[in-house]
């Protein structure tokens, strides 16, 4: 079965997972502009970081017959400095006219501070001067459900927004539901240890559907796993799912989301029906 993994750091992946996802149906991923694992210096290293994920990891995923797309910000955690962040606001323009670069992602809270709140905004001011869709990133553990609520009251509220044109990722049982109820379209992250396993992931399935929901691998530079999405994929069926509304949640709903944007350039190997 083919599937997408729409939220994956690859340039932090070697070729063997490039060669193992393939091989596990993966004919499409999303890669968010992400934190590096330590603070860049200037605006220049971002500058740099966006050439990587407009240009060279989309060649590099070619070579195993995977589609990449991506989305670019500055990360939570380097929206503590404001100053550098205004400046790498500045530069985004200039590669956001790339080929299949969705929009702006993953903005977000890390941990819910009034300078990650300030950034946040002039992001999605950014994304609404330039009719981009947003992928937005959730805080983690014990700051998820407030930083959540934070992010959906901050979008609700801006008349601009259209929900279904936003991504919530990183939900879990107590954070879907209000993302979905607000119209937003919500992504469940599989990880190792934090986040979402895929037994709770199939939990959420069953209990709030397939409409605007998609999962993830969100494989970094941390612990995480390329692998996750097959996994689920199994997991689904042990537990019962039917073929096409695993292809609906895996392959069908990331794609509708990602169409949206004005330079999606991918031709999906089946057709994606409305
Ligand atoms: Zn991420």
């Amino acid at each position: 079965m083919y599937y997408v993994d729409p939220h994956i750091h690859m340039v932090s992946r070697i070729t063997d997972d490039y060669v193992r996802m393939a091989r596990a149906g993966c004919v499409a991923l999303s890669e968010p502009a992400f934190w590096a694992g330590f603070d860049r210096g200037s605006a220049a290293a971002f500058g740099d970081y966006f050439d990587q994920l407009t240009i060279h990891e989309p060649r590099r995923a070619a070579q195993f017959g995977i589609h990449h797309m991506c989305w670019l910000c500055i990360n939570a955690k380097e929206a503590e400095n404001v100053a550098l962040s205004r400046e790498v606001l500045a530069i985004i323009p200039e590669y956001l006219d790339r080929p299949g670069v969705l929009g702006i992602g993953e903005i977000g809270l890390n941990k819910n501070t009034k300078n990650e709140v300030t950034i946040f905004e002039e992001q999605v001011d950014l994304a609404m001067k330039t009719d981009e869709l947003i992928l937005v990133h959730t805080p983690h553990l014990a700051d998820k459900y407030k930083g959540t609520r934070m992010i959906i009251d901050i979008m609700t509220s801006d008349s601009r927004i259209t929900p279904d044109r936003v991504l919530i990722d990183h939900v879990e049982e107590h954070t879907a539901k209000i993302a979905l109820d607000a119209g937003f379209w919500v992504g469940m992250t599989l990880y190792p240890t934090t986040k979402c396993t895929t037994d709770r992931a199939v939990d959420i399935v069953e209990r709030f559907g397939t409409e605007r929901i998609m999962a993830n691998s969100a494989g970094d530079w941390g612990v995480s796993d390329p692998m996750a999405m097959p996994d689920l994929l199994r997991k689904l069926r042990t537990r019962g799912h039917d073929a096409m509304s695993i292809h609906k949640l895996v392959y069908e709903n990331p794609l509708r989301f990602f169409r949206r944007s004005k330079r999606y350039n991918f031709a999906p190997p089946i057709p994606v029906r409305e």
